[in-house]
């Protein structure tokens, strides 16, 4: 029996990591929409290579190139942002959430409004629509699986469990590329740096995020919004090696952890197959070979992401809409030379230190406090 699937966000890291797995089966998928935000031709050569029904680019300028380049294959082309949420709320067996940053909310909140399965990597929108996201899930009862790797292996050691069971749940954390510099060493660190992560490839804006530690604090966000133990039962510990993705430690002192190879196609395809399993191609976990997993406390000092984002979640209202958007603003300035390295983190707790609003309660909200907070960083900015 075949499966269908829409993949919003394909010719990134995560849609190309999902698309090897659907090689991997060809015949068990049917794909019914793929989209990018531009690069017409990657898409149109995955559109033709998976038989897509559809390929939708979100830069509506990128249309004219896309109908080219789709031309005579019959595979329908689209533009825009409506034609992005208009091919997510396709009535698919699943949907996979990878494009990056807020601009992905609205797609994944119209696959929502399906009551479809979504697999969820776009942290960005749970962490930006929070609340608004988890009621819409319940309401069109929907499901939300995990891609992120740390809330995957939380997943599944949640399986067959209680959660008011939970003592604490532990997000692990890299460290990412810049885990021993020194504070010096930070305020010159280049985009080239920071994008060349030691354990995950992964694509520019989560590799800046992994640097300065804002993506465990995102994930710290999402965690609190996927598996509701409460924000006291939630820490991170540094685990420079990426085995473990993460533990569940219950109030008898038993923990599960999740191990796996470093590679998104491990939580990817146990989404896919979710409740079954598949087969990756990933290398066995070679854990002689590996030695020795270590384990120590975050260093907020240097790396002060994490506290800020904790911070922003215990705050509520629209203080994570808020400090997500400003990241996204910082971390562009940094990629495009503008910003140096430790002034995102600043520039993010500049624009929180503003008049934080309340709790967005629509989708239309949230976007009105990304917007707004987008165009506060962008000021503070400028003044830099
Ligand atoms: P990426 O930059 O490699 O790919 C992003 C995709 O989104 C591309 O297809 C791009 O065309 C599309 N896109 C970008 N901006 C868009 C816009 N404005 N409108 C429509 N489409 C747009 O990113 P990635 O590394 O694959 O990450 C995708 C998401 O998954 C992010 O939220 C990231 O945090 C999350 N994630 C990624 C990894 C990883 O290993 N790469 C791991 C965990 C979670
Ligand atoms: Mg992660």
């Amino acid at each position: 029996m075949t499966r269908s699937i829409s993949i919003l966000g394909a010719t990134g890291s995560v849609g190309a990591s999902t698309l090897d797995l659907i090689r991997r089966e060809r015949d068990q998928w049917h794909v019914a929409a793929l989209t990018a935000n531009c690069s017409a031709a990657e898409l149109a050569r995955l559109a033709i290579e998976f038989d897509a029904e559809t390929a939708i680019v979100g830069d509506e300028s990128c249309l004219a190139d896309l109908r080219e380049a789709l031309s005579g294959t019959g595979i329908k082309a689209a533009g825009g942002a409506r034609a992005l949420c208009d091919a997510a709320a396709r009535p698919v067996d699943i949907t996979v959430a990878a494009i990056v940053g807020c601009a992905g909310l609205a797609p994944v909140m119209a696959a929502i409004e399906q009551g479809g399965t979504i697999a969820l990597a776009n942290k960005e929108a749970l962490v930006s629509a929070g609340d608004v996201m988890i009621a819409a899930v319940a309401k069109h009862g929907a499901v939300l699986l995990p891609v992120d790797s740390e809330h995957n292996a939380i997943f599944q050691c949640l399986q067959g469990n209680n959660i008011a069971d939970v003592r604490w749940i532990t997000l692990t954390a890299s460290g990412g590329p810049f885990r021993e510099w020194t504070q010096a060493q930070l305020d010159a660190a280049t985009p080239k740096q920071a994008v060349a992560h030691p354990n995950w490839d992964m694509g520019a804006k989560i590799s800046v995020d992994s640097a300065t530690m804002m993506n465990k604090g995102l994930e710290f966000i999402e965690a609190h919004h996927l598996f509701p133990v409460g924000l006291d039962r939630l820490r991170i510990v540094v685990h420079p090696q990426s085995v473990i993705h993460s533990m569940v430690e219950y109030r008898d002192g038993s923990t599960l952890a999740q191990l796996g190879p470093s590679d998104m196609k491990v939580p990817i395809a146990s989404c896919l197959a979710w409740p079954k399993r598949m087969e990756t191609g990933c290398a066995p976990l070679d854990l002689p070979a590996i030695g020795t997993l270590q384990f120590c406390a975050p260093d907020e000092g240097r790396f002060p992401a994490t506290r800020l984002a904790r911070d922003a979640v215990h705050a509520g209202g629209a203080a994570p809409a808020t400090l997500n958007a400003a990241n996204e603003v910082a971390v562009a300035a940094f990629l495009s030379g503008q910003i140096g390295f430790t002034q995102i983190a600043a520039i993010v707790a500049q624009t929180l230190d503003g008049s934080i609003g309340s709790a967005p309660a629509s989708l239309d909200e949230v976007l009105d406090v990304d917007a707004a907070a987008r165009q506060r960083a962008q000021e503070i900015l400028e003044l830099l």
